[in-house]
């Protein structure tokens, strides 16, 4: 298991987002699926910080650059497919994005979000997850799918408090 604790620590982000397009395009050739110019840039954006994006900025920074509006549904279409693929998580809690950062195996995304800074930390813990399934068996309910959001201070906004 790797964790991310770079997430919460100034880092060379650079790295983050350059191997996770490296990813993608890995992830995508050898499923024979087609990573667009608009999938790529929307990836990109996601991953311009560990902080979840929201669609209306995704969209609003896409309009910008192209000195038109984007269109909402090519947007919504893109992040699906993102979603999909597992290349990103969607964090109901803030109605945002976040980049995945170990998208070559399928995984139940399980984050630490930061109520200061609002940077998003993915663990993936099995034992979490399999406790979920386990105790929802037990009441008979069957898991189709899980998102654990945990809120809290990350580490560095701990150090800077
Ligand atoms: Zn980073
Ligand atoms: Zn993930
Ligand atoms: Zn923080």
């Amino acid at each position: 298991m790797i964790l991310t604790p770079l997430a919460s620590r100034p880092h060379d982000h650079s790295r983050c987002v350059s191997q996770a397009l490296a990813e993608a395009e890995n992830i995508c050739s050898r499923q024979g699926l087609r990573l667009t110019t608009l999938r790529k840039r929307v990836l990109e954006l996601v991953w311009q910080s560990h902080k979840p994006l929201g669609a209306y900025d995704i969209l609003a920074v896409l309009s910008e650059a192209d000195g038109r509006r984007a269109a909402p549904p090519t947007v919504y279409r893109a992040l699906d497919f993102l979603l999909e693929h597992g290349l990103v998580h969607r964090i109901a809690s803030l109605n945002a994005f976040v980049g995945c950062n170990q998208p070559e195996h399928a995984h139940q995304g399980q984050f630490l979000i930061c109520r200061q800074c609002h940077a998003a930390i993915e663990l993936e813990q099995t034992a979490i997850s399999q406790a979920i399934v386990a105790a929802a068996a037990a009441v008979g309910f069957s898991v189709d799918s899980q998102t654990v959001e945990v809120v809290g201070l990350c580490a560095g906004c701990r150090e800077a408090a």
